[in-house]
């Protein structure tokens, strides 16, 4: 099975091709343009996709060394994500399929995330538990196969990624800012700045208090040093990045004790983060879980976890119809 696949949810442009279910190509064109504004402009989304869509699935068959009449299946993100962008790619997938009359396959861009781990060796094995941790999105996903998988546990505010974004906003930082609060607090002291990871019952995370902690912090502090930021950025990402990474794992650890199940993952832009990756393989050691990371690549938005969600669909011959349209609140 030679399998394009196309992502568009959201301000990443990307295509990729799986032969045979190994990954043969991912192009991943990131949209600059919204730098400029803090934070990603749906309209400039959908025009940049409309402008890097045809390049960027050229390059991905290129590298691939195949052209479009060897391909058998199109495979593509309808949801969720800004409708804008999700058109540009259902649109073009469409036409594809329909232009060389081969299926098409829709898929679910937080599926897809998951379903990023196996694209490589070792994988984990059913049932896990995924924490998924993005952007948009912070879910504890318990998965039983390849296509069926239940959120236990999710955001109730804001997405791990949008508290990570919005207080480097705060610190003046460009978007997004996840990887800078990163960078900046591999070289601060977690300790400095006490913030407080309040804890709840159950599997719903909560991102609004912590997220009014900072701002309330930093207003304070510069109140009374207006360069409290830039004196001691490190050590206020280090603690930030701490506090969120704890929030994080307090949950995933009730998670894996009332399921019992021991094989765990991270996914999603987040998952990149240094601070979560290093707690993870921490408490995966003490408690005996077999931690499962995903390569750098695959965990902000790419096409190739778009092709490996695409692949076990269409082995069961899971196709779509032409005229299926774009999910922006798309349902697991
Ligand atoms: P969703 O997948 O929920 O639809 P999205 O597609 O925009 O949202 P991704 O591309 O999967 O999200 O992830 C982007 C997010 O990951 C941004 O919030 C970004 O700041 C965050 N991120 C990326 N790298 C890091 C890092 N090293 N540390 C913290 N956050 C990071
Ligand atoms: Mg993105
Ligand atoms: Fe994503």
């Amino acid at each position: 099975m030679v399998l394009l696949a196309i992502e568009s949810s959201c301000d990443e442009s990307s295509a990729a091709v799986l032969i045979d279910g190994k990954l043969r190509s991912n192009v991943v064109a990131t949209q600059l343009v919204h730098q400029q504004y803090g934070g990603v402009v749906p309209e400039l989304a959908s025009r940049a996709h409309q402008q890097h869509i045809v390049p960027v699935v050229e390059e991905a068959l290129n590298r691939a060394k195949v052209t479009k009449k060897d391909l058998n299946v199109v495979a593509f993100t309808r949801g969720p994500g800004l409708l804008g962008s999700l058109l540009v790619g259902t649109s073009f997938a469409k036409s594809l399929a329909l232009g060389l009359d081969i299926p098409l396959v829709d898929v679910h861009h937080m599926q897809a995330h998951v379903l990023a781990h196996f694209l490589e060796d070792p994988h984990p094995s059913f049932p896990f538990l995924c924490l998924t941790v993005s952007g948009g999105h912070t879910q504890i996903v318990l998965v039983r196969d390849y296509l069926d998988m239940e959120v236990i546990g999710e955001t109730q505010d804001d997405a791990v990624g949008e508290a990570f974004d919005k207080t480097a906003k705060l610190l003046q930082l460009p978007y997004p800012g996840g990887p800078l609060i990163d960078k900046y607090a591999q070289e601060g002291n977690p300790d400095r700045f006490p913030l407080p990871a309040v804890d709840t019952p159950g599997l719903t995370y909560s991102f609004s208090g912590i997220k009014t902690a900072i701002l309330y912090f930093l207003r304070d502090q510069t109140a009374k040093d207006p360069d409290f930021i830039q004196k001691n950025l490190a050590d206020i990402c280090a603690s930030v990045q701490g506090t969120l990474v704890k929030i994080l794992l307090t949950k995933l650890k009730r998670a894996a004790r009332e399921t019992g199940i021991r094989d765990i993952a991270i996914a999603g832009g987040v998952s990149a983060n240094s601070g979560l990756r290093a707690e993870l393989l921490r408490t995966g050691e003490k408690l005996g879980w077999n931690v499962f990371i995903p390569k750098f690549e695959y965990c902000t938005d790419n096409a190739a976890m778009i092709a490996a969600a695409g692949y076990y669909k269409a082995l069961k011959g899971d196709f779509c119809p032409q005229t299926v349209s774009p999910l922006p609140r798309m349902e697991w």
